[in-house]
């Protein structure tokens, strides 16, 4: 593989091009328009230059990864592609509709990818060129410092579309592990139900915010807390997510948490919106119970 594709230069996009470009593909990045490929972009330079003044990386790095990545504003560009990796917004219209424009310019021995935290690849690949060449490619966030890829593959997806994305990730430096298509994959499916458990914890007065925050990062030696980790992630994300996991298996141990839905529609969604099971409008988090 020579040239990769990225559709959506967001949050995953972005650090998707960055470990591609570092690792020395052409990467062509487009979003809804060129402007907004261009500031995909311009977010992975200012990554790259933070980077270069923590002495982590030489300028001529930051150089050579930046010449590898090229915004293109029509994702009709991508039939130079060997594999394109979708990540734009989690709606599955917005795929659909990707899939359908972009398949009409892939190459025939092209493969597609996409990103999706949540929507089953089976069903995506029904509407992608060939499901044959279709997969399941999941990067964590943020991806240039994330060390693991989860690979999953559709009732249709080939063996050596398989081997082909696995190849790839490798040379990203990340590990690989396989998943089938099943709601939540491998992480989601162990991590949401711990952080809803948290949250059903918390709703019945076993212990405060802080103190299962305490608990779990030093009785199970975890880097942080979950109330700490579902405000990174975002509480709608989490809500969303585990809302898959209830629906995709209609087990009711994965029913939502009622405090988490509360919060999710008090709008208070964690850091990006400044207040989640902390407030952090302050100079530290505080917990809000
Ligand atoms: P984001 O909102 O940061 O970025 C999504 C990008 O897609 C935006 O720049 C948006 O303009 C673009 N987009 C929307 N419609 C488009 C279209 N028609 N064509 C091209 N680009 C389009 O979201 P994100 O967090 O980067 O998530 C992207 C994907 O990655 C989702 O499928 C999500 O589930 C998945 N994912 C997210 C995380 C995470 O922690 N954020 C982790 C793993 C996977």
């Amino acid at each position: 593989m020579k040239t990769i594709g990225v559709i959506g230069a967001g949050q995953m996009g972005a650090g998707i091009a960055q470990v591609s470009a570092a690792a020395g593909y052409r990467v062509l990045l487009s979003d809804v328009d060129l402007a907004r490929a261009e500031g995909g972009k311009a977010g992975i330079a200012k990554q790259l230059d933070r980077q270069v003044t923590k002495e982590k990386i030489t300028a001529d790095v930051r150089d050579t990864t930046l010449a590898n990545i090229e915004p293109v504003g029509d994702v009709a560009a991508m039939g130079a592609c060997d594999l394109v990796i979708e990540a734009a917004t989690e709606r599955e219209e917005i795929k659909r509709k990707i899939f359908d424009t972009v398949g009409k310019g892939m190459r025939s021995d092209a493969i597609l990818a996409s990103n999706t935290s949540s929507i089953p690849i089976t069903r995506l690949a029904q509407a992608s060129p060939d499901p044959a060449r279709f997969m399941g490619v999941h990067f964590f966030n943020p991806v240039p410092v994330m060390g693991l890829i989860e690979l999953i593959r559709g009732l249709a997806t080939s063996d050596a579309t398989v081997q082909a994305v696995e190849a790839f990730g490798r040379t990203l430096g990340k590990e690989i592990v396989h998943a089938n298509d099943a709601p939540g994959f491998i992480v989601n499916r162990v991590l949401m139900p711990m952080l809803n458990e948290a949250c059903f914890a918390l709703g019945e007065g076993v212990a405060t915010i802080r103190d299962i925050d305490t608990a779990i990062t030093l009785g199970l030696n975890h880097p942080m807390g979950p109330f700490t980790l579902a405000d990174f992630i975002g509480l709608d994300t989490c809500l969303e997510i585990t809302r898959v996991l209830f629906e995709g298996t209609g087990d009711p141990k994965f029913r939502p948490a009622p405090l988490l839905v509360k919060y999710v529609e008090a709008g208070w969604y964690g850091r990006k919106t400044g207040r989640g099971f902390y407030d952090y409008t302050g100079p530290e988090p505080v917990p809000t119970r």
